[in-house]
C-alpha cells in the first residue's frame, strides 16, 4: 500500500512566500552603524528577497553556488536569508570575527562566488580581498556614502531585478546555507544545511516545549548572523512572522537595554557574556528600562552559569539554555523544565535550568565512554554523540574521519557530559582541544605552534579557564629554555603579530614542567584542575 499524501518537499522558500502573503504588516528594524533605527515591514522584506533572488540569477548564479555574506545583524543580511537561496543558491554567512586569514581560508575553501558585504565592514576585507576571487563584490550602503568602482551597490543590483521570478526547482535535501566551525587541528570546517534540515529545525524549534517561538513574539537576536545561522531564528520568524529587532554592530548592554524596552522585545537570544553585564546594569539601576513582562532569553554557545539564572528571575526575566553546534544546525537541547519535574522546588530547578538539557524531538543523544554506552543515571560521563535530521553527517570537502563520527554514523561532539534518567545532559569537560571565549573558538594547538616558535620557549600548553566575563579565556602554560628570561608582555606581543587580539591569551602561568599523558602528550585535565580557581583581575 502506498500513502495518499503529496510529496511536497519541505522548502524555506515557502517561508518566504508565507511571510509575504501572509505577514505584510508585520515590522522589522534594525539598527544601523550609526545607531539610527531603520524600519520597515515584511512585504518590503518580501518584495526586496524576491528581488535579490532574480538579480543574482540575472548574474549567473546558478543552483548550488555559494554566496558570502561578511555583515552585522540588519534587514539586508535577513534579505539575503531569503534572496540567495530562493535562488537556489547557497548563502555563506563568514565570521567577521575570524583573521582575515582564516576568512580567506574559508572563502576560497568554500568556493564562494560572490560576496554581500557591509560598507562599514569593507576596511576588513581590503585585508584580504586578494587572496580571494568573489566574482562580484555587492557593498550594502548602510552609512549612504557611494560604493568605490569596482563593486556593485546593493540597492543598484537589486534595481536590476523586474520583479518578475520564479522559483527554480528544489529537491528538499539540495543544500541551502553553509557555516564554518574550528577544527581542533588543522583548518576551519564547513557544515552544509539543506532545506529539509532547516525547516525540520524551525517546526520543532517553534514549539512550546522547545523555545516556544510565537508570532506574537517580537524577537532580538542578538546571537550574529555568521554564527550557525543565528540559531535558525531567522528562519523560524519568516515561518511565523515574527517581529524582528536587529541589534546591528551595537552588542552592549547600553545599546540593547534601550532596544529591547522600545520595540517591546519579548525574546531574545545569545550568549552567557552578552547576558552576564545586563543582568548586573538592570539590578543596579531599578525601574531604569521598562522591560516587557514575560520577556524570555535562550542562552547558549557556551554553559549558562546558575547564577545568573537565578539573577534574572529576581528580575523576573525566564532565561532558557540550549545546546547545540554548528555541526546541529544548531539546536539539539535544551533545558525547558518538563511535566515530570513539576514538583520540583525553586532550588531544584535552577538546578535543572543550568543543565543542558533533554534532546529535541528528532534528535537523539548518547554518552560513550570507554567501556560503550553510559548509563543515563546522572553520574557516569561519556563522550556526547548525536544523531538526527539537522544533524551534519560529514564535512564539506573533508573525508568521513573516525574523530568526528563513531563507525555507526552518529556526530562526535566533543563534548563530555552525564545523562540522567529523563535525558537531561550535563556537560562536564571537552575533549576537543578549544577554548571558547564570549561565543567564538580560539585553538589551543594554533597558540601553542605560536608560543613554542618564541626562541626563549621550551615547552607551552595552552587551556580553557572559567572566566566570569567571557565564560573561558585561555591560560597559558609556558616553560622556559635553560637560562631565558621571558615576562608574559613579551610573549603577549609576539602572539599580538598571529593572532586578532581577543585570540591572545591574557594569563600566563611559567612553570617547570608540564605533566604529560603516558602517550608524551600534554595532560590537559591535570593543568585544567590545576588552573581552575585562576583569579583575574577585574
Ligand atoms: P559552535 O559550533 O560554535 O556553536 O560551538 C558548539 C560548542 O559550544 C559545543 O560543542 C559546546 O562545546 C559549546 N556549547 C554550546 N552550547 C553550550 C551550553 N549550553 N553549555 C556548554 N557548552 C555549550
Amino acid at each position: 500500500m502506498k500513502s495518499t499524501m503529496m510529496r511536497t518537499p519541505l522548502n524555506l522558500s515557502h517561508f518566504l512566500e508565507r511571510a509575504g502573503r501572509l505577514f505584510g504588516g508585520q515590522e522589522i528594524v534594525s539598527r544601523m552603524p550609526d545607531k539610527s533605527l531603520h524600519r520597515y515591514t515584511y512585504a518590503d522584506f518580501y518584495r526586496r528577497a524576491r528581488l535579490l533572488a532574480e538579480a543574482l540569477t540575472r548574474a549567473g548564479l546558478q543552483p548550488g553556488d555559494r554566496v558570502a555574506t561578511l555583515m552585522w545583524n540588519h534587514y539586508a543580511h535577513f534579505e539575503t536569508y531569503f534572496g540567495v537561496i530562493a535562488a537556489g543558491g547557497v548563502l555563506h554567512t563568514l565570521n567577521l570575527r575570524l583573521s582575515p586569514q582564516d576568512i580567506a581560508y574559508i572563502a576560497n575553501h568554500a568556493g564562494d562566488r560572490f560576496l554581500i558585504v557591509d560598507d562599514v565592514l569593507l576596511p576588513l576585507l581590503e585585508q584580504f580581498r586578494d587572496e580571494v576571487d568573489f566574482e562580484r563584490v555587492i557593498v550594502v550602503p548602510l552609512n549612504g556614502k557611494p560604493v568605490a568602482d569596482g563593486m556593485d551597490d546593493y540597492e543598484a543590483f537589486l534595481g536590476t531585478a523586474t520583479g518578475d521570478f520564479d522559483y527554480p526547482e528544489m529537491d528538499e535535501n539540495d543544500p541551502c546555507a553553509m557555516c564554518y566551525t574550528s577544527g581542533t587541528t588543522g583548518r576551519p570546517k564547513g557544515v552544509v544545511y539543506s532545506h529539509r534540515s532547516q525547516v525540520l529545525h524551525s517546526l520543532v524549534q517553534a514549539m512550546p516545549d522547545a523555545i516556544g517561538i510565537s508570532g506574537h513574539d517580537v524577537l532580538l537576536p542578538v546571537v550574529p548572523m555568521f554564527h550557525a545561522n543565528a540559531w535558525g531564528v531567522p528562519y523560524t520568524a519568516a515561518m511565523l512572522g515574527v517581529k524582528m529587532v536587529f541589534p546591528g554592530p551595537h552588542l552592549h548592554p547600553d545599546d540593547l537595554l534601550p532596544l529591547l524596552e522600545s520595540e517591546k522585545v519579548t525574546l531574545s537570544c545569545g550568549v552567557p557574556t552578552i547576558w552576564l553585564p545586563m543582568a548586573q546594569m538592570i539590578a543596579a539601576n531599578p525601574g531604569k528600562w521598562k522591560l516587557q513582562k514575560g520577556l524570555r532569553l535562550t542562552v547558549g554557545g557556551a554553559a549558562v552559569p546558575e547564577s545568573m539564572i537565578r539573577a534574572y528571575a529576581q528580575l523576573d526575566i525566564e532565561v532558557l539554555q540550549g545546546w547545540g553546534m554548528t555541526e546541529t544546525s544548531p539546536l539539539a537541547t535544551l533545558s525547558r523544565i518538563t511535566a515530570q519535574q513539576r514538583h520540583l522546588d525553586a532550588d531544584a530547578r535552577f538546578k535543572v535550568q543550568a543543565m543542558q538539557g533533554y534532546p529535541l524531538p528528532l534528535v537523539d543523544v548518547r554518552g560513550i565512554g570507554d567501556e560503550g554506552e553510559v548509563p543515563w543515571d546522572g553520574k557516569s560521563v561519556g563522550e556526547i554523540q548525536v544523531h538526527g535530521p539537522w544533524i551534519t553527517g560529514n564535512y564539506h570537502g573533508v573525508p568521513v574521519s573516525e574523530e568526528s563520527f563513531s563507525a555507526d554514523g552518529w556526530l562526535r561532539t566533543g563534548d563530555v557530559a552525564s545523562i540522567d534518567e529523563l535525558g537531561f545532559m550535563k556537560i562536564s569537560d571537552r575533549t576537543k582541544d578549544l577554548i571558547k571565549s564570549g561565543g567564538e573558538w580560539i585553538s589551543s594547538v594554533d597558540l601553542e605552534n605560536a608560543i613554542m616558535g618564541h626562541p626563549s620557549v621550551q615547552e607551552a600548553a595552552v587551556i580553557a579557564v572559567p572566566h566570569p566575563k567571557w565564560s573561558e579565556r585561555p591560560l597559558a602554560v609556558i616553560v622556559l629554555k635553560a637560562g631565558q628570561k621571558v615576562g608574559e608582555d613579551e610573549i603577549r606581543e609576539y602572539l599580538g603579530k598571529h593572532f586578532v587580539k581577543w585570540m591572545v591569551p591574557d594569563a600566563y602561568a611559567f612553570v617547570e614542567s608540564i605533566p604529560r599523558t603516558s602517550t608524551g602528550k600534554f595532560l590537559k585535565t591535570a593543568l585544567r584542575e590545576q588552573f581552575r580557581e585562576w583569579k583575574w583581575d577585574d
